[in-house]
């Protein structure tokens, strides 16, 4: 292969910034999020269409695995989220995980009676963990637009209160940042968090939205309106306010806006 058809490696992105490989165990997602892209590839790899996503099946194969000890952190779950519908699966196969050695990052938009369960049947291994909930905006009227069937602010700020009260490390995804006053999610975050803030912007949502909402024309005025608020001047401007906090880490959309290198490893963005 000629050095003009050889594609440049692209730098580890979106999952792979945070850890070096992933675990699901289920097939769709009830909390059914609009600009969910594990939903978009599972419509256009026709696993699934816009109405069965929301009504998961989990796969036997994946909870009858075993695991040996990986090299860097896994990341579950990546393509679904931890409910009280998958919440014994979800131990079962994390409880495995961790028992061979493995470091991992639990990400969810998190149900306060699910992460009470963690908190409780998983804190032997308290040290190989850190939680990651995912919340995007503080405003319960965002969140059960973009994300209907995912628990609302309290139910997930109480969830990182507990985490952050039972020891374990803590951090927030505001990835998607879904309101245009992330401040105000970091605020209300910040004091529970003892690793990182991520902030991202939301992705290829002009793509994303005529698969997992066809037909609806009030979810792409909603979409354009909140990529307004994120502008590349906003966005410098959201930088320059927290640049210096340590816990605010950045997503490979952010970087690119303000100028920040990539890291060349999938797992070493931590
Ligand atoms: S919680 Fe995650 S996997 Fe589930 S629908 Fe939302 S974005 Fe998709």
């Amino acid at each position: 292969m000629t050095t003009a058809t050889c594609p440049a490696k692209r730098a580890p992105h979106g999952t792979q910034e945070w850890a070096a490989s992933n675990v699901n165990i289920q097939d769709g997602c009830e909390h059914d999020c609009r600009y969910c892209y594990a939903k978009t590839m599972a419509i256009r790899f026709k696993r699934a269409d816009a109405e069965s996503w929301s009504k998961p099946r989990l796969r036997q194969h994946d909870l009858d695995r075993t695991f040996t000890r990986r090299t860097g952190r896994i990341m579950f779950p990546t393509a679904h989220d931890i409910t009280p519908h998958n919440i014994d699966a979800c131990i079962t196969v994390l409880t495995r995980m961790l028992a061979a050695g493995n470091d991992l990052l639990i990400v969810s938009k998190p149900h306060a009676t699910c992460v009470n369960r963690l908190c409780e049947e998983l804190k032997p291994y308290r040290a190989q963990i850190v939680f990651r909930f995912s919340i995007g905006s503080t405003d319960d009227a965002v969140l059960s637009y973009w994300e209907p069937g995912a628990p609302n602010f309290h139910d997930r700020l109480a969830s990182l209160k507990t985490a952050n009260l039972s020891d374990f490390q803590t951090s927030v995804s505001g990835e998607p940042v879904l309101d245009d006053n992330p401040d105000a999610l970091i605020t209300a975050v910040h004091p529970y968090v003892t690793d990182s803030i991520w902030l991202g912007k939301i992705n290829r949502l002009r793509n994303i939205l005529p698969l997992n909402c066809p037909r609806d024309p009030e979810a792409v005025r909603h979409g354009e309106a909140l990529m307004a608020t994120q502008t590349d001047t906003a966005i410098r401007a959201l930088y320059r306010r927290h640049r210096h906090d340590s816990k605010i880490k950045w997503k490979d959309s952010i970087k690119a806006v303000v100028g920040l290198s990539s890291p060349a490893t999938a797992g070493l963005d931590e």
